[in-house]
């Protein structure tokens, strides 16, 4: 079958700036800036000015701004961190990675993020540190997690790998937490040409500590006050990333404005159940997904019409083989679990064309129209 509507096209979004990215790559090579360096130092200025934060750091991911920021927050063995099982493992791993336990609340059923109801009957004398997570582009709702937070001397990290731009009552994520973890993960908002990440945050002390923990605890060259670990950006990542950061507010709205007309397009159909923006939010639709009862079927007569999905995730965190030691069992987090088994991730792009998304809602209305529709 010929793919109409790939569920993502970096191609289409590199094309035009080529010229720009050889320039940048060759400049990273004649000054041989590799790692760290000048041109991971002038992103990290101009990714916390986006930010509007005063700090931002380069990493190698998203799963090590996640662990150093745990790390740096002081969470180790015998600690807990109470984080949602809707994410991708990376959340969780961070946490096993420091030698403390993952501790999942359920989501709320219409943002899919953190329901703040839930955190007093994780709390116990071990928590150290919540993590939200900034699902699909939308902000978990803030307020009263941190209030949660400042009641219970606990630190917050906002996972906003999904989120870049995104803000929750006027502020960007990452102004909000202890630190907020971005991932440049090539599909995402903001995309590497391979793996990097990125801390934020307003704390100058744990800037201070992050910048030392990614690289090898060093305080200067070959004197170590920490134990830490390689976590530096790649210098050509960094340059790459200066030049696709000028388009991300652009690219985001478009990213909006394509899920409004997915919105208009299935919204009326009872069989389908499309996102909801949360009133707080300016959601950047990193991932655009529906729920359908009948997802095979849905997701059969996508591809049959040349039309790519994806499914984000179709195992929640605490049902997964990896977390069997955890003890949760199935129908521990309703929300979560129904989620898994109704989401369909739908193309989502800043390049997709009105014919396009066209052609991706007749796809799914032809299904809920069989089955389910009033
Ligand atoms: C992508 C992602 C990560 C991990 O980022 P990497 O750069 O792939 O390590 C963590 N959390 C969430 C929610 C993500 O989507």
């Amino acid at each position: 079958m010929q793919i109409k509507v790939p569920f993502l096209d970096l191609w289409s979004q590199h094309l035009p700036l080529m010229s720009e990215f050889n320039q940048a790559i060759q400049e990273v090579i004649e000054s041989s800036a590799f790692a760290g360096g000048r041109f991971v130092t002038a992103f990290e200025e101009e990714f916390a000015a986006y930010g509007e934060v005063p700090y931002a750091i380069g990493v190698g991911s998203g799963t090590e701004a996640l662990w150093l920021s745990l790390l740096a927050c002081g969470v180790g063995a015998g600690d807990e961190v109470i984080t949602v099982p809707s994410t991708f493992m990376a959340t969780a791993e961070a946490i096993t990675y420091c030698g403390a336990r993952p501790v999942f609340i359920d989501v709320d059923e219409r943002t899919y993020t953190m329901n703040p109801d839930a955190l007093k009957n994780a709390l116990t004398a071990k928590t150290k540190a919540i993590i939200p997570v900034h699902l699909f582009g939308q902000p978990a709702d803030m307020d009263p997690i941190l209030e949660f937070g400042r009641d219970h001397g606990l630190y917050i990290i906002e996972d906003a790998c999904q989120a870049h731009g995104a803000t929750y009552k006027g502020k960007r994520v990452g102004t909000l937490g202890d630190t907020a973890c971005f991932s440049f993960y090539p599909g995402k908002n903001l995309g590497a040409f391979g793996e990097a990440g990125a801390i934020v945050t307003v704390s100058s002390e744990l800037n201070e500590k992050i910048r030392i923990l990614r690289d090898h605890g060093q305080v200067r060259k070959y004197f170590h006050s920490a134990v830490g670990w390689n976590c530096r950006m790649d210098g050509i990542q960094a340059a790459v990333l200066r030049i696709k950061l000028c388009q991300l507010e652009a690219n985001n709205q478009r990213r909006r404005n394509h899920a409004a007309a997915y919105d208009a397009g299935l919204r009326e159909f009872e069989g389908v159940i499309t996102p909801t923006t949360a009133a707080y939010a300016r959601h950047v639709y990193h991932i655009y997904a529906i729920r359908v009862s009948n997802r095979d079927e849905t997701i059969k007569n996508l591809t049959d019409q040349g039309v790519a999905t994806g499914i984000h995730y179709p195992v929640p965190v605490h049902l997964q083989e990896a977390y069997r030691d955890l003890g949760y069992a199935a129908g521990a987090f309703p929300v979560s679990e129904r989620c898994a088994d109704e989401f369909v991730s739908l193309p989502m792009y800043p390049e997709l064309t009105p014919s396009q998304i066209e052609l991706v809602i007749e796809a799914v209305k032809e299904v809920v129209a069989d089955g389910v529709e009033v």
